[in-house]
């Protein structure tokens, strides 16, 4: 069985189509899973919860998604982000709303715990050291674990007590064995890495193998759609520079 991992689209609607193309170019997938914050920062919330929706059914809820419904308070949430998150509340039908409300915390797929944030703190925590890695391989009892939020795609290995990051290049394929992760297939809407093309993952079961991508797309078109609809200028240029 092939998955697409797919995290923190972002109301990014360029993004998520080149990323749904690349998936189609490269033979299609079994089932695509995605980690939250399907919404806000970007200029097409709802278009992004239609589209994802045709074609995903595994989806676990991000902090945004839970901040657009009025279920998360915004003051956990900087400026800017809370600014986008009152505008995406705006853009929301009925039925986007309570698919998002409907969307839960945690999932577990076979070998695969799946949550936002951290297992520890589902939509608020970001696992971006070892330390705060290690802390979390208490809190799912699955082999692995894949979360969002960071918006960098990286990988936690747990090896005994210790635990040791693992950099996830494109194309380059991480084999996962027995030893528990914590894995991170990076943003399609809004990469924090320094690269600003589009990031998912495909898992690959029978190889245990999973690849992270990296896709271009019209950066330029969703920074227009942004500058229209009036979102934050700090939230608009930071797609171009992929932080
Ligand atoms: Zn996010």
């Amino acid at each position: 069985m092939r998955y697409a991992v797919l995290a923190d689209i972002h109301a990014n609607l360029a993004a998520l189509e080149a990323v749904l193309d690349d998936i189609r170019g490269k033979g299609g997938v079994d089932e695509l899973w995605c980690l939250g914050d399907i919404v806000g920062y970007g200029p097409e919330p709802g278009e992004c919860i239609r589209l994802l929706r045709k074609h995903c059914s595994v989806c676990v809820v991000g902090n945004h998604d839970l901040g657009a419904v009025g279920k998360l308070d915004l003051a956990y949430f900087n400026t800017a982000a809370a600014a986008a998150c009152r505008w995406t509340a705006t853009r929301l039908s009925q039925v986007d709303s309570h698919y998002l409300e409907s969307l839960p915390l945690t999932l577990t797929q076979g070998d695969f715990f799946l949550v936002h944030g951290s297992p520890a703190e589902p939509v608020l925590e970001y696992i971006i050291s070892t330390g705060i890695a290690v802390r979390n391989f208490s809190f799912f009892d699955a082999r692995y674990c894949l979360v969002g939020h960071t918006h960098v795609p990286l990988a936690f290995k747990l090896d005994g007590a210790a635990c040791s990051a693992v950099s996830l290049s494109p194309g380059v394929g991480l084999v996962v064995g027995k030893k528990r992760m914590i894995i991170n297939p990076g943003g399609v809407g809004q990469p924090r890495d320094g690269d600003p093309r589009a990031s998912y993952a495909i898992y690959d079961s029978e190889g245990q193998m999973f690849r992270i991508y990296r896709v271009e797309y019209d950066i330029a078109a969703t920074q227009n759609k942004m500058v229209k609809a009036n979102l934050p200028m700090t939230l608009i240029s930071r797609l171009e520079e992929g932080r």
